[in-house]
Formats: structure tokens, C-alpha cells, sequence
């Protein structure tokens, strides 16, 4: 009954009938299906396909086709649903990428009508802008959760407690107010409280209502966060036969929801922060009660071991030591319509707590500023996800992680908790919702041996007995999925079960919906992603992995689902994403799609197009290595997938063009007005553009001369040179392109009293940072060594080396250690590395005066190697007003954007923040980036603006002392020139094409 096997559906012919009937997409290849196999739950399962529905005339489509196939059906969201109820073997109806609109909004009813796919938090953004209201509910991933994915798992968040005070109650249930459905028989009803809008169903309701009433009411523990088990106590007489909230939290498994109607609450605009220390978790989940008879909006309970846990893994380690004395912790948020307001209620707390003599809490810290506050919310938020890998501890898993008992016995609760845990061997941090008694965690079981995984389900069996001895409930807010649903008889008993089969068949009498989820579950252990077969392919790898135990199978299994990737804005990850709003293109769609390609089921190993395809558009710009909270390296998996996909292939010319632009650029500088003049004239661009791979629409940057060696080289010495030595990196880009800012970084160092050194050698010295890009990494290897080798005295002298161009400086901090974990010098050289803002704010440069504006937009390797507080300090320094763009990745990166197959991704990178607020701009404000492809983009992004590196925003202060109009305005376009020197283009193809066979031979 249960499970329905893709064998027995005809899916070539379901296929071809969606194929035929929807306007959306239609994705059944080994690729796709691969994408959509985990989610951030234990649990993995191929599905049969998967359907991107433009329209609900596609929904209504997909299930007419998936009716007259007898295919299985789950519809899908953010994907981020932590109990294994948004994988199955079904069709999956993915609501993300189209059906995500916010519909209507009604004030003056408190009423939003939303689209199944809509993003919380644009909800949220939309109702508090323009009528200070919100959604209730707020799950730790507002940012990429959806409302459907919300409504249908019954999520809560930090926000429930606002919502339960002053609105309808806690749960995405109690907020919903309509729901447009459709049934698997294609029925297609609008329920709300008193009808389903189908009189027989509402006569089957009202009949297992009152078979049920009595048991429902002795069994359902009436506590804030009861989310296990369907609602059938919304169907009650005193509740009005809530047919909406009854069909909420039944995770796919009845419906399929195609729009919703939710309540909204009064939003207060300002809130304060109070942070309540006590001797230990428990003892402080033992005062929630006194906290809560203030109504705040949120409360939260945090312990040591999740703070450990996050210094440990180097996140927000100067804020967590402002919090106050303890070993336990409850943050309280209240709300006001002024700042006063909030933090009256605030005070008036503490100095009733102080009353309490030796309850008092331990220590007590009113915040009063927004930065810290925010930081202290997001080591909460980001709890369940960042502690999954921690530097000398095992592995983490969900599996019980959201139970909750009523919030009088949390303290009691997570006293017995952790003795019970205890037993079993595991450990975990315990925080969470305290204020309504939901418990997070993640616990290191062993999911991969027989014994771990017995272990593992002994363990769930006597936590649920524990929960439910408090008066709790198994899951608080993540949901029953599959991760909990076999224990639903002990929670309500095996009749009431019964009452949830009869619930699940009068909607889905053919059991086709999210089969084995819920109701008639699968084993808790059954469908394990890891398990006792789990044997990824063992392969040999240029990178060292060193923090995934040396192994790229753990390093693709160490993204836990958590969708950060796939927030629409903000930080830098993950800007192809971003712009195309495909799971093909998240950090964890990459990171899937290499674990699934490495356990061979149905992807060929390095060798597959999908994987290749799915990896293409990353643009390799380190977003994931800073912002998701496991610290996925997407762009190592990359490069090292690269590398053996290549392996006995001839790469696209682009590679060869831009991954050797050090060796092509070496070659050009020799004749730099000959090639700049082919370069930039038409047509002779347009040739040199086609033989290099580059696409018409980009501009070859021109060759500098004389170069910055050159130049350095060739100046008169200076006169009582001194200072400390520092050595400066003249990359690739700064030497051969943008020599003048190179020469700017020399003065800067200089002026701040350093003894400059650029290290040359008879050869070629060169980061090898493209070469990572195109995955050539036997080559890198031999660059990494020759600059290690030419360094080394220096190195181990502890002479600092100063990086001009951001992605080089990343190359020392981060590519090299990983490459050539053998040499300690590589260890060493990536401790004294440095980008230049980062060397002279550390150095306390005063830098010269230069009053005005300035735009920052940060590299997107500068900020995951560092981060550029330092530079807008500087810039802050020089009296400068800075205002640093929140525009993530400029969609250059490196040689990536020059690609015709990457321009259009490219542009549309570039178009989220970066190039509108470039044109913006007044025309005496400063724009700064220190990255070479940033400023290229700047200028060919029809910005009419160049920007300017660092360098020369001091040379400038310096010399001139003010903003000229238009500083560092871009560079023109190619001229047109007759047709004299076809023979210099003719040259330049000829070696661009010498380039890719000399490459070609030498691998
Ligand atoms: C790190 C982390 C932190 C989390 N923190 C919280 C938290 O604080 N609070 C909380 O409640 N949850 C939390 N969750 C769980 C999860 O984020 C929430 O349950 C979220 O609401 C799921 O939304 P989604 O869009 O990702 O849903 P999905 O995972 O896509 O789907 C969830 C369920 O809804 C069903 N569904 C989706 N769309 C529809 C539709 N249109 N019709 C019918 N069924 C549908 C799916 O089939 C599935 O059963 C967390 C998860 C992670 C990974
Ligand atoms: S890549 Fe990181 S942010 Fe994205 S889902 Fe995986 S763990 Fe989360
Ligand atoms: S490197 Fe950038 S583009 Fe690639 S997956 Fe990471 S965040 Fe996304």
C-alpha cells in the first residue's frame, strides 16, 4: 500500500504527457532527479521526476498526468524540511521558482494571500514595509523558506511567542485562514473554518470528528508546540471544524496546496535584546515561566556547549564574550513602537528578576546596539545547521531535534535529557524555542554502522517516552516526516492513528500522496542517506580535504541541507542562484549532485555532463567557504571535479586563453602596443575575442606598459630607503594589466615607512589563480611550488607579502595550504599574507586626507578571506563617507564572465546591486574595488564609470587632496581602425591557438 516503486510507473510515458500539457519545466534525467534526492534530513530517495509548474493551471496539469500514471506526488518548497517529508519516490512539484507571489494584501483584515512558493521573509518584507504587520512564524530559514513548505510542515520559529500573545496562536496552523487545495482526484477546493467547500468530505469530517472528539481531546497535550500528528483537534466543535488548520502540518501527504490565505499581526518597529545568564541551561529553562508572564516577543534558551561549539568553529567569537556572566542563557526580544518602549518592558523584567534573591539570574545585559543584537540572534539562528561539523568532533545529525515539553518543564526536561543522552554516548548543545518548551539539538549518532544505527533507534524510543512522561510532544516544530512519524502510536495511540489513516483517506483514497510519510511510515531507519551500504567511491584527489578527514566524499556530504544557498539577496552566497533560481544552481544542488555522482547509482563518476552542467555556473567566488554555516568549498570541489573531468581531454579554448592568461600575458607584454592595438580595434578585437573563446559582447582589458616589474625595476633608486622589509605580489592582473595601481601600492607601502620588495625570478612567478578556475591543477601544483620555493627565506623569515589583487591574496590564504599540505611553508605563508588594506589597518597606517564619498564594493574573495572591515575603516580614516554595497559576487570572477555561455549570468550578477548602485552615484563619489574582474565589469557593465583600487584612493589623496569628477572613469571602447594590420590579428589568433596546443601537449 505504502510505497510505490518508479518501476511500476510508466515514467517515459508520464514523462512525455507532462511534457505535453504543462508550460513549465519538466526534469526527469539522472541529474535532476539526483538534485532533489535529500534534503537536510537523514533521508534520501530518488524521485521519479520533478516538475518546475509555471502557472496552477501546471499544478492542476502535473496532477491529472501523475493520476492517469498512478505516479506518487510530493510537492516541494525551500527543501529545507528536517524530518525526511520532503523526499519520496514520487513526481515532485517543486512551488519554488514561479508560483512565489505575494497576491494580496489586506490591512485592514490582517489577510495576506499568498502563492505556495513565496519566501517568508518576502512576506514579511512586503507586509512590514508598507503596513508594519508580519507573519507570525519564523523558522530559522526565513530567508528561503516557503509558505507552502511552512503551512504543510506546521513550522514555528523564535516569533511564536509574539504570534501565541497577540495573534491567532504559535504554529503556521493557528496563522492560516484559507487554503485553495487540490485533491490527487483533481477536485480543487477552498477550505477554512466550518467547511471543506465539498459537503460529503465535510459530512466524512464531521463523522471521524465525533467517532474521535473524546480521544482527541484526552490525547492531545495541550502545550504550545504540539506539532506531531495531524491536527484533527482543529476539526472540534470548539474549534469550529477548521478544515484549513486540520489540513496544515500533513506535510504532502493529504493535499497539495495551491495558494493560502494567512493571518498577519501587528509588527511593534523596535525591539530590545535582554540577555538573562544563569548557572546552567536547565537552571535557566527552570525561569522560563517568570520571563514569559512579561509576554516578549521571543524566548530563547541557549547553553554553553552551542557557544563553545561556535567559538570553536571561529563564528561571532567577540560578541558571544559581551554576553553576561552564565553557563545558560535566555534571550528575551520585546517589542515597542520606540526604542524606550521596548526597553521599558525590558527593564521592568530585571528588576523584578533582581528581586528574586538567589533565583536572580547569574548576570543581565540590556543590549543597546543593533550590530551586537544581531549577532547574538544569528549564533541562535544558526545553531541547528553550523554545529553539524565541529573541528575535533564527530559528525552531527537531526533525528531529535525539536521536541518539546510545556514550557514550565523545560528545565526538568533538559536535565533528563541529557541524562538519557548521556547513556547512549551522545552529546549535543541543547537550546532552542525555551520560551514554549522546544528543544534543538543534534545529536552524533553513528549512522553507518549496524550497531550505530540500533543504537540510534533505542535512542529515539526512550527519548520519545521521556517527552511525552513530561506531557510533551515528539516533534515541536519540524515536523513527523519520517523521522518521527513511527512513533506517533506512542504519542496518541494506536486508535487515534487509525483516526489518521481515515483523515489521510478521505482526501487521498488512492494513498498516492508523499506515500510512507506520516501515516503507514516508513522505518525511522529505512531510506538512511548515510546507512550500513553508504560507500562513496574512493578517489584520489590533488587537494588535501584535510578538514573532511582527507576524504571529497565527506567534503560533499558536509552541506546538511540547511538552503542557506538559496537565499534571494544578501552576502555573496550564491550569486548564480541568485540570479536563476534553479536547485541546480545552489551550493547544495553542487554539493548533492557531487555526493550522488560519487555513489555511482546513476551518475557516471567525474565524467558526467549534469554534473558538469550543474557546476558550470558557479563562479567559483567562495561565497559558500564564508557564508553557509558548515563552510561548504564549493569551488575546491570544483576544481578538483575539474580536473578529472578533463583528465585526457582537450579543454574549451577559454581555459586555455584565461587559465594560462599569466604565460599569455607574459608573452603579449613583450609587444604591448601591437597587441593593444589589435585588442582594441575593431574588428580586430572581434577575431581575437573568437580565437580566445571570449564573448563579442566583453572588451579585452589592454596590456599596461611599461609593466609594474618593469617599472619597479627600472626606477631610480630611492634615497635612504628603509623601513622593514615587506614583500609586494605583483599577480598576473596588477603586472600586466593595471601596472599603475601596482605602483600606487608601492608609494601607499612606502609612504607607511616599508622597505618594498617585488619578488621576480629569471621564469615566471605567478599565484596560478586561474588555473584553479579551470581546475588545472597539476599545473597549479607546480606554480604553488615554484612561488613557495622562491619565497621560502623570506617566508620563514616572517616577512609579511603584501597582495595587491584580492584573488591572489586568497590564493595564499586559502588554495595553497590546501594543495601542499606537506610543505609548512605553505602553512606559513598563508599566516603572513595579506591584502593590502588588511596589512596596513593592522600596521596603523594613517592614511592621507581625502574628504568626500566613496562606494565599496568588496571582492568576493577579499571577504572570505578576511573581509574588508579593514578597507572601509581606512577609507573611514581618510574622511571619507563609505558606503558598502551588500552586492554579493560582481559576476566577473576572473575569467568566467568573459565566456559566451557565462555572459548573461554574468550581467544579471552584476545587475542585483552592484551595477545600478555604480550608476547611481554622483559623479565625485568614489568608487572603489580592489578586484581587477570587479572593476572590469564596473566598466564594461555600461556603468560609464571605472573604479578605483585602494592604492590609488591614497596615491589620490596624497597628490591631490580632493575627488575630481568622475574619478577612475572607464576605460573606452575599441576605436575603429582600417584594416592595416590584419596581420597583428592575425598573429594574436595564431597565439591564442599556440597557447591551447602548447597547453593541450603539456598535460
Ligand atoms: C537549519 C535549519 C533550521 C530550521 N529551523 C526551523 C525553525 O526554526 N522552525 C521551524 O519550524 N522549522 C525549522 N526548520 C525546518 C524547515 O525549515 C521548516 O519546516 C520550513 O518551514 C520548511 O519550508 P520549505 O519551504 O523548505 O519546505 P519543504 O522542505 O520544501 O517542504 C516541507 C513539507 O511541506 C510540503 N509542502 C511544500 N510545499 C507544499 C505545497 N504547496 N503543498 C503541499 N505540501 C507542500 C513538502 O512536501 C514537505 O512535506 C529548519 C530547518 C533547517 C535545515
Ligand atoms: S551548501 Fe551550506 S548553506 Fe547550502 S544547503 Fe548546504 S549546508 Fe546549507
Ligand atoms: S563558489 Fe560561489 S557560485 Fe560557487 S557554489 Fe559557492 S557561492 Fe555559489
Amino acid at each position: 500500500m505504502r510505497q510505490v516503486a518508479s518501476e511500476e510507473v510508466d515514467v517515459r510515458s508520464l514523462e512525455h504527457a507532462l511534457r505535453k500539457t504543462i508550460e513549465g519545466e519538466v526534469r526527469f534525467s539522472p541529474g535532476d532527479r539526483a538534485l532533489y534526492s535529500a534534503t537536510g534530513a537523514n533521508y534520501r530517495q530518488l524521485p521519479i521526476g520533478v516538475v518546475i509548474p509555471r502557472t496552477v493551471d501546471d499544478v492542476i496539469a502535473t496532477v491529472t498526468a501523475c493520476r492517469d500514471h498512478g505516479a506518487p506526488l510530493l510537492s516541494r518548497g525551500g527543501g529545507t524540511g528536517l524530518a525526511g517529508q520532503t523526499t519520496n519516490v514520487a513526481v515532485v512539484i517543486d512551488f519554488s521558482k514561479y508560483l512565489n507571489r505575494v497576491l494580496e494584501i489586506d490591512a485592514e483584515r490582517k489577510l495576506a494571500r499568498v502563492e505556495p512558493g513565496l519566501i517568508l521573509d518576502h512576506l514579511r518584507h512586503a507586509a512590514e514595509q508598507e503596513h508594519q504587520l508580519t507573519f507570525g512564524p519564523d523558522p530559522s530559514t526565513h530567508e528561503y523558506c516557503t509558505l507552502g513548505g511552512m503551512i504543510a510542515s506546521n513550522s514555528c520559529g523564535v516569533r511564536s511567542v509574539m504570534a501565541q500573545f497577540y495573534g491567532p496562536g504559535p504554529r503556521s496552523s493557528d496563522n492560516v485562514h484559507e487554503l485553495d487545495i487540490l485533491l490527487y482526484d483533481g477536485r480543487r477546493l477552498q477550505v477554512r473554518e466550518g467547511t471543506s467547500g465539498d459537503p460529503e468530505i465535510d459530512r466524512r469530517l464531521t463523522e471521524l470528528r465525533d467517532r474521535y472528539a473524546d480521544r482527541i481531546r484526552a490525547r492531545y497535550p495541550d502545550i504550545p508546540r504540539r506539532v506531531s500528528g495531524y491536527n484533527l483537534d482543529d476539526l472540534l466543535p470548539e474549534k469550529g471544524l477548521n478544515v484549513a488548520r486540520a489540513l496544515a502540518g500533513t506535510e504532502s501527504t493529504c493535499v497539495t496546496i495551491l495558494g493560502a490565505t494567512v493571518h498577519l499581526l501587528h509588527s511593534p518597529p523596535v525591539r530590545s535584546l535582554l540577555v538573562l545568564g544563569y548557572g546552567s541551561a536547565a537552571d535557566a529553562g527552570d525561569h522560563v515561566m517568570d520571563v514569559l508572564e512579561h509576554k516578549p516577543l521571543g524566548l530563547e534558551g541557549v547553553d554553553e556547549t552551542l557557544i563553545t561549539d561556535m567559538t570553536m568553529l571561529g563564528r561571532h567569537n567577540e560578541d558571544l564574550s559581551l554576553l553576561p556572566d552564565g553557563r545558560g542563557w535566555l534571550l528575551v526580544e520585546f517589542g515597542g513602537e520606540t526604542k524606550d518602549e521596548a526597553d521599558e518592558k525590558a527593564r521592568k523584567l530585571m528588576a523584578e528578576l533582581k528581586k528574586k534573591g538567589r533565583d536572580a539570574p547569574s548576570g543581565m545585559k540590556l543590549y543597546d546596539d543593533p550590530p551586537s543584537e544581531q549577532h547574538v540572534w544569528q549564533v541562535r539562528e544558526s545553531g541547528l545547521g553550523a554545529t553539524a561539523f565541529i573541528p575535533g568532533k564527530p559528525d552531527t545529525y537531526e533525528g531529535w531535534e525539536d521536541s518539546a515539553v510545556p514550557p514550565e518543564r523545560v528545565g526538568q526536561y533538559l536535565r533528563d535529557l541529557g541524562k538519557l543522552a548521556g547513556k547512549y554516548g551522545y552529546e549535543s548543545a541543547l537550546y532552542g524555542h525555551y520560551g514554549q518548551g522546544c528543544i534543538h539539538a543534534r545529536w552524533n549518532f553513528d549512522l553507518k554502522t549496524a550497531e550505530g544505527i540500533r543504537k540510534y533507534r533505542s535512542f529515539v524510543d526512550e527519548a520519545a517516552d521521556l517527552v511525552l512522561s513530561h506531557g510533551g510532544s515528539i516533534s515541536g516544530e519540524h515536523g513527523d516526516g519520517q523521522s518521527r512519524a513511527e512513533l506517533l502510536p506512542k504519542m496518541f495511540g494506536p486508535e487515534l492513528v487509525e483516526g489518521f489513516r481515515e483523515f489521510k483517506s478521505i482526501w487521498d483514497p488512492d494513498w498516492k500522496m508523499n506515500p510512507g510519510k506520516v501515516v503507514d511510515p516508513y522505518g525511522i531507519t529505512e531510506n538512511l542517506r548515510l546507512g550500513t551500504d553508504f560507500a562513496p567511491a574512493r578517489v584520489k584527489t590533488h587537494f588535501s580535504f584535510s578538514k573532511d578527514h582527507g576524504s571529497f566524499g565527506h567534503a560533499t556530504t558536509r552541506c546538511v541541507g540547511i538552503g542557506k544557498c538559496r537565499r534571494t539577496e544578501g552576502g555573496v552566497m550564491c550569486p548564480s542562484y541568485m540570479v536563476t533560481r534553479e536547485e541546480k544552481h545552489t551550493t547544495r544542488g553542487r554539493a548533492h549532485i557531487l555526493w550522488e555522482m560519487l555513489n555511482g547509482e546513476e551518475l557516471e563518476l567525474w565524467r558526467d555532463k549534469e554534473v558538469f552542467e550543474a557546476l558550470d555556473l558557479c563562479l567559483s567566488c567562495k561565497g559558500c567557504t564564508h557564508d553557509c554555516p558548515v563552510n561548504v568549498d564549493l569551488p575546491t570541489l570544483k576544481a578538483e571535479f575539474l580536473s578529472h573531468y578533463y583528465e585526457r581531454r582537450l579543454r574549451p579554448r577559454t581555459a586555455y586563453a584565461f587559465g594560462l592568461i599569466d604565460q599569455a600575458a607574459r608573452l603579449a607584454s613583450k609587444v604591448p602596443a601591437l597587441v593593444n592595438f589589435v585588442t582594441q580595434t575593431r574588428p580586430f578585437d572581434a577575431v581575437a575575442k573568437a580565437a580566445m573563446g571570449v564573448s563579442q559582447k566583453r572588451h579585452i582589458p589592454p596590456f599596461a606598459s611599461p609593466t609594474l616589474t618593469d617599472w619597479f625595476t627600472r626606477r631610480p633608486e630611492r634615497d635612504g630607503a628603509g623601513g622593514r622589509r615587506v614583500i609586494l605580489w605583483a599577480d598576473t592582473f596588477t603586472n600586466y594589466f593595471h601596472a599603475k595601481i601596482g605602483a600606487a601600492a608601492v608609494e601607499a607601502l612606502e609612504d607607511a615607512g616599508y622597505y618594498v620588495v617585488i619578488p621576480q625570478c629569471a621564469g615566471h612567478l605567478c599565484c596560478g589563480r586561474p588555473l584553479y578556475d579551470y581546475g588545472m591543477l597539476d599545473l597549479a601544483r607546480r606554480y604553488a611550488e615554484k612561488v613557495i620555493d622562491h619565497l621560502r627565506d623570506d617566508i620563514r623569515a616572517g616577512t609579511p607579502v603584501v597582495g595587491i589583487e584580492p584573488s591572489c591574496v586568497a590564493v595564499f590564504k586559502d588554495e595553497f595550504p590546501k594543495l601542499l599540505t606537506l610543505d609548512e611553508d605553505a602553512e606559513r605563508l598563508a599566516k603572513q599574507a595579506f591584502h593590502l588594506s588588511e596589512f596596513l589597518a593592522q600596521e596603523g597606517y594613517e592614511p592621507p586626507p581625502l574628504p568626500g564619498k566613496a562606494l565599496l564594493h568588496g571582492h568576493c574573495h577579499h571577504k572570505a578571506t578576511g573581509g574588508i572591515s579593514p578597507e572601509k575603516k581606512l577609507l573611514e580614516r581618510m574622511g571619507l563617507e563609505v558606503e558598502e554595497l551588500d552586492s554579493g559576487c560582481c559576476g566577473m570572477a576572473g575569467g568566467w564572465g568573459y565566456e559566451p555561455d557565462h555572459y548573461e549570468v554574468s550581467m544579471a550578477c552584476g545587475e542585483r546591486v552592484l551595477l545600478p548602485k555604480v550608476r547611481e552615484a554622483s559623479p565625485e563619489t568614489l568608487v572603489v574595488a580592489d578586484g581587477f574582474s570587479c572593476r572590469s565589469q564596473i566598466e564594461q557593465g555600461g556603468t560609464g564609470r571605472g573604479a578605483m583600487h585602494l592604492a590609488e584612493v591614497i596615491k589620490l589623496a596624497r597628490e591631490q587632496g580632493s575627488i575630481p569628477p568622475y574619478p577612475g572613469r572607464a576605460l573606452s571602447a575599441p576605436s575603429r581602425k582600417n584594416g592595416r594590420v590584419r596581420a597583428a590579428a592575425a598573429l594574436l589568433g595564431a597565439s591564442a591557438l599556440a597557447t591551447a596546443a602548447f597547453a593541450y601537449r603539456s598535460k
